[in-house]
């Protein structure tokens, strides 16, 4: 795969990003391809190394290792190496729904377990896969594929996020009838309303849902089961339901000062803006606006670095993000062997802005906020925070000490909690009567099938918060599933 000799020649080059002080002033993606050329060198990286660990999708000691959706990335390194774009696309879609959504904004496991990324910068794998898409969809290789033959099998699917979507997608191509049921206004789910459009533009995820419904696929928007339409009637209108309502019941901050107004869930900052921004452009001011102020984030992962980057746009005065662990190492640690997916320290995108903006790193590391004080009017005016050791003993056990003399105060106009999702809202699940165990409905990852006839479940309400392409996993998976049911169902009843 690749030339023989490439990974010897070439050196690793991914999307290209443009300056943060200049793509802080707007809300467009931040990141631009690689010409065609360099495409190919970077094809050419690929080594043929023989087992390509890249494509396997396992777990090793709770690790990723390899990509979850198996994509045949050696082959399709190879075929963009030799200029066969439209051949790479048709390997692409073989495995992957959504390479458009995935090649954007994937942690990419895959590169983690790269063969030559063992001593070498690993093969730019997610750069290549989101190329081969885009060029699909500008030559036009990309069309509806409407199918030829349809059964007589009606198939709900709540949620619209890229679980509910590749479910949605797998099961119209066998001929099934399928509607999409979507509580929000737009389709997507977090593609739409929680991923900000710098790392994934809102137009790439309509594009998709416009191709999805010219394949016959139906949306009901702004309609949420339970309440518009509930389980019962569903369950008769329907053959088969998929639940993939997603894991965003958000943790709750409970500490003294934590009702100040001015606290807010990281997700309603998000949702709001993204909704503004494709609204009006956000002339309808209806977004919270962080203009001029001091803003601090709750909380040390992907959804605070979004909500940064949002208030960086917004052009706030200053903005610090607050983490209970300590920074993550820069190299590969031994509990981490290679070819699971090392955690390492890495500069995001809102890090870098956010550094440019202000000149230093927005990140504060083993902080603990103690309590938020509110001032005379109940509005947040500062949180008071201590420095914590991370200890971890013989047994392997860790905690944190505080350390004495490190207490310090800091200015709040804004604070976002950002602390993690418990999981999926269980509402739902108990008209359905589905189980709900650990804040996930209830099925296994084998069959997808939950306590309830003809009712299943996938993606993080079934599996807890996760990333895309688990998702698009989940979501071809139960299709594969729903579609053995009603087979055997039918073969029953005849
Ligand atoms: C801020 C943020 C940033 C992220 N960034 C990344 C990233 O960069 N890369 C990555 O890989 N992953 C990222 N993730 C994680 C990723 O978005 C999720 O793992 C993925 O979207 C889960 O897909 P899903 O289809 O299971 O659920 P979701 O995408 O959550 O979709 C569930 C949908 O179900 C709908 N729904 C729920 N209940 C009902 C009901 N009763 N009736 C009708 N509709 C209902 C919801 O409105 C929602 O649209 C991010 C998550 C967040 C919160
Ligand atoms: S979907 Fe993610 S893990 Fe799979 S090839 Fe693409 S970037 Fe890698």
């Amino acid at each position: 795969m690749g030339k023989p000799t490439g990974f010897m020649e070439y050196d690793r080059k991914k999307v290209t990003e443009k300056a943060p002080l200049a793509r802080v002033k707007n809300f467009e993606e931040y990141t631009a391809r690689l010409s065609d050329a360099d495409l190919t060198t970077q094809g050419a990286r690929c080594m043929d190394c023989g087992t390509p660990f890249c494509h396997m999708g396992i777990e090793i000691r709770g690790f990723a290792a390899g990509c979850p959706i198996q994509n045949v990335i050696p082959e399709w390194n190879d075929l963009v190496y030799h200029g066969q774009w439209q051949e790479a696309l048709e390997r692409l879609m073989m495995t992957n729904n959504f390479p458009e959504f995935t090649g954007r904004v994937c942690p990419a496991p895959c590169e983690g377990s790269c063969t030559l990324g063992i001593n070498e910068p690993a093969v730019a794998i997610k750069s290549i896969e989101q190329s081969i898409i885009d060029k699909g969809f500008e030559m036009g290789w990309v069309q509806p594929r409407i199918p030829q033959q349809r059964t007589t099998k009606k198939i709900a699917i709540i949620g619209s996020g890229p679980a509910g979507l590749a479910a949605a997608d797998e099961l119209n191509q066998c001929g099934h009838h399928v509607t999409v049921f979507e509580r929000d206004d737009r389709a997507g789910g977090l593609l739409m309303y929680g991923i900000p459009n710098m790392k994934l533009d809102k137009k790439i995820v309509e594009r998709r849902i416009h191709l999805l419904q010219a394949e016959g696929i139906h949306f009901e928007l702004n309609t949420a089961v339970g309440i518009d339409i509930t389980a019962d009637e569903l369950k008769a209108q329907y053959d088969a339901v998929v639940l993939a309502t997603g894991a965003t019941k958000a943790r709750e901050l409970r500490m003294p000062g934590s009702e100040a107004q001015g606290v807010i869930p990281a997700m309603t900052y998000l949702h709001g803006v993204t909704k503004s921004l494709l609204d009006s452009n956000f002339e309808d001011e209806r977004a919270l606006n962080m203009k001029g102020k001091n803003v601090l984030v709750i909380g040390g992962g992907d959804t605070g670095a979004d909500c940064v980057a949002t208030a960086v746009r917004q052009g706030c005065q200053s903005v610090h993000q607050f983490g209970k662990h300590p920074a993550l190492p820069v190299k590969r640690q031994q509990q981490q062997p290679w070819p699971a997916d090392p955690q390492l320290y890495k500069l995001d995108y809102a890090y870098a802005e956010a550094d440019a903006k202000f000149g230093g790193d927005p990140r504060e590391y083993c902080i603990q906020t103690k309590k938020i004080v509110a001032d005379e009017q109940g509005r947040v005016k500062e949180l008071h925070t201590v420095q914590m050791n991370k200890i971890v003993n013989d047994e392997g056990y860790a905690y944190f000490e505080e350390i004495p003399g490190t207490e310090k105060v800091w200015p709040a106009d804004y604070v976002f909690v950002a602390i993690g999702f418990e999981g999926t809202e269980s509402a739902l699940a108990q008209q359905f009567g589905v189980n709900v165990l650990n804040n996930r409905l209830y099925a296994s990852g084998r069959d997808y099938a939950t306590t309830v006839e003809g009712v299943f479940a996938a993606g993080d309400a079934r599996r807890g918060p996760s990333l895309i392409v688990w998702a698009i996993k989940e979501g071809r998976e139960v299709a594969a599933q729903v579609a053995k049911y009603l087979t055997e169902t039918q073969a029953l009843a005849q």
